[in-house]
């Protein structure tokens, strides 16, 4: 990295993004991706999915046809709309969240109401807290045991119930940028949960002593063995890339079968649609930002920017006014109430939080301390490429 963040120029996400890659031309790989799609052939896409479908929908009906994991979110209420029209029989599968919110339950129950059959795994809450607050101190994300749960638990159901076919939302390689050559990667295979859904930097096998976890505490969070996944034939697919994919008009399409949206804008981001199950989506979100120097907003803002929804400069008025800021409350929840589950005080999750910031990308006094304001957020050095602000102030 350069002294300044450098950001893609069509979009407003900076070069410091895991995977990213900013081109010669100031474009982000995850811009381009999107500039390619207007060439996919949706009709023909649709077809290989029903051919998929078919060729895994039970011939008797005495099993399920495929299984969708759900959140209850937009993109979980679209997956199992769209399944259903094509005529699939699908058990839907939770994995229960680390703090769901209320409107988190409702709209899990708001699935149900879809008409389908439904599981709900929900692991140990007393281990879950050890390891959302292993995951926040060791490697500086509380959300860990989530994001490796929400892969391994329907990989388990489908096992168990033997139902090979699971059908995941988007891949999100494919609109948030990554490694060019799992845009088209459309078939889960073990590798690929193991690279993409799993390890995120702890091993569950590393968690074994800590804390007093024990193996068998960590069931709901380890892959079936490679000879009960063959047993099975468990495969996946990304609906996201056979049929077209856009997470406002999910909510919008969501909303016209119960999905319930937020009151207000959600805190650090700048919508009402998404993200609200977890009370601790604020810490994780913010995390992010102070690693990488950006958070939920920043994502938001260039997929409307990408879908030509709002401009570039609209795009970075948002990120200044949510971005980044100190996580006080989430869904309303205040931040002391989310810590205490954890047994973690506020003065000790401000020193976590300091320990895990990036301080290249934030402003620091003469004596390497970080300038914060009164509200505890932090600076970034440049919050758009330099030569544009230079030019703005210029014009200003
Ligand atoms: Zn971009």
């Amino acid at each position: 990295m350069s002294k300044y963040i450098k950001y893609c120029r069509k979009c407003v996400i900076p070069e410091t993004k895991p995977d990213l890659h900013i081109d010669e031309f100031g474009v982000c790989n995850a811009c381009r991706s999107f500039g390619d799609r207007h060439r996919v052939d949706w009709k023909n896409r649709e077809r290989e999915l029903v051919e998929i479908l078919e060729k895994y929908q039970s011939k008797n009906g005495e099993n399920w046809d495929c299984i969708i994991p759900v959140s209850g979110g937009k993109d979980s209420h679209y997956q199992t709309i769209r399944i259903l029209e094509f005529g699939m029989n699908p058990l839907c599968v939770t994995s229960t969240t680390c703090h769901l919110s209320k409107i988190g339950r409702k709209n899990i129950e708001s699935i149900k109401n879809l008409g389908v059959d439904y599981i709900e795994v929900s692991p140990n809450k007393l281990i879950r807290r050890k390891l959302n607050r292993i995951g926040l101190k060791y490697i500086g994300d509380i959300s860990w045991p989530e994001h490796v749960s929400i892969f391994t638990i329907p990989v388990r159901v489908a096992v168990q119930y033997n139902v090979p076919l699971i059908i995941w939302g988007e891949n999100s390689q494919n609109e948030y940028g990554g490694p060019a050559a799992d845009a088209a990667n459309r078939v889960l295979t073990r590798r690929w949960l193991e690279e993409f859904g799993g390890l995120l930097g702890l091993r569950v096998s590393d968690l074994i002593g800590m804390e007093d976890i024990k193996k068998k505490h960590l069931i709901p969070y380890t892959y079936p063995r490679d000879e009960e996944l063959k047993r099975v034939g468990v495969t996946g697919i990304f609906l996201g890339y056979y049929i077209p994919w856009d997470g406002y008009s999910n909510a919008l399409i969501a909303q016209g079968h119960g999905f319930n949206t937020y009151q207000t804008t959600i805190e650090g981001s700048c919508v009402n649609y998404e993200n609200l199950d977890n009370h601790q989506t604020g810490i994780h979100d913010y995390f992010k930002y102070l690693k990488f120097g950006f958070g939920r907003a920043t994502d938001i803002a260039c997929l409307h920017i990408r879908r030509g929804r709002i401009s570039r400069q609209d795009g970075l008025n948002l990120v200044k006014i949510h971005d980044g800021k100190f996580p006080w409350t989430y869904l309303g929840k205040p931040i002391e109430e989310i810590l205490k589950s954890l047994d973690i005080t506020l003065d000790e999750f401000i020193k976590i939080c300091d320990r895990f910031t990036n301080k290249k990308l934030f402003k620091c006094d003469s004596q390497g301390k970080l300038l914060k304001d009164k509200w505890g957020n932090l600076f970034k050095i440049n919050n758009d490429n330099v030569e544009q602000e230079l030019q703005y102030s210029i014009e200003g």
